[in-house]
């Protein structure tokens, strides 16, 4: 499905970006992960997205450093030729009640999770629309849709990530750019894990499809986004979250 073609994945070595990154890889596409850590487990990663048969390299990159993000998008174009697609998906979460959140918690979260978003597209924008074709897919969150208590900067973050998604679709429509968001309800990660039983029952009590998310859940959208089965799509936001938010 996606032979030839190139993605670029930020945080894409776990979680739901390395699931985003298999899905690739499996339907053919090379790949140009960012992540801010290398070691053991990144390695590992890589190597199993190379044993699809598709190129792979990693690029540590961390998405607040706008001068870094130039730097490495110049690089994957040197190194790849073109790229096709952009998955914003690095995330982080900083989480308290507002009176309790510090001002590296607001500036950590609005960095990484939308300001990084904002200069890796910038970074490859110009690439995408010379040769007329590109999607770009935010990975945002149902909370920047509807509130969450205790992620006032996260959920503003995403929230902003959606304005930015629209915006995009807008500027760039005309030539051939679409952009798209992916709202993830609760999906099993490292994010997620410090939830606590209780935390958990009462989630999964009001969760419509009963169960939590997966990365491979979310894979599947982005996948959906990036192609050619969604080319009249754009400016969308797509829930990926079991109905939690209907
Ligand atoms: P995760 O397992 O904690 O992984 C986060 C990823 O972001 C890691 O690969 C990490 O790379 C990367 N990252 C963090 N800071 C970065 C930075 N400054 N520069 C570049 N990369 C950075 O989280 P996840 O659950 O897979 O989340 C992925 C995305 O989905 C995030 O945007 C998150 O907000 C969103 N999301 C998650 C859920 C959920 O329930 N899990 C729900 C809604 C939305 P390094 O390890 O190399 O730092």
């Amino acid at each position: 499905m996606f032979t030839g073609k190139t993605a670029v994945i930020t945080g894409g070595t776990r979680g739901i970006g390395l699931a985003i990154a298999r899905k690739f890889a499996e339907n053919g596409a090379n790949l140009a992960i960012l992540a801010t850590r290398g070691g053991e487990a990144c390695e590992k990663a890589m190597e199993e997205l190379r044993r699809f048969g598709v190129t792979v390299k990693l690029y540590l990159c961390d998405v607040r450093d706008c001068a870094k993000c130039e730097e490495v998008a110049a690089e994957i174009l040197k190194d790849f030729t073109r790229v096709d697609i952009l998955v914003n998906n690095a995330g982080i979460t900083r989480d308290n009640i507002l009176a309790g959140l510090s001002v590296a918690d607001i500036d950590d979260v609005i960095d990484v999770d939308l300001k990084g978003a904002i200069f890796m597209t910038r970074a490859f924008i110009r690439s995408f629309a010379k040769q007329r074709s590109g999607s770009i897919i935010n990975i945002s969150s149902v909370v920047g849709l509807m509130g969450n208590r205790g992620q006032a900067n996260y959920a503003a973050a995403k929230a902003g990530l959606i304005g930015f998604t629209k915006t995009m679709a807008k500027e760039y429509g005309r030539r051939n750019i679409r952009c798209n968001a992916v709202a993830p309800g609760y999906i099993t990660t490292a994010m997620t894990e410090a939830l606590t039983d209780a935390q958990r029952e009462e989630l999964l009590a009001a969760l419509p499809l009963g169960r939590l998310g997966t990365p491979e859940d979310v894979a599947d959208t982005v996948l959906f986004l990036a192609g050619e089965q969604s080319r009249y799509i754009t400016g969308e936001v797509i829930k990926v979250d079991g109905g939690m938010y209907v």
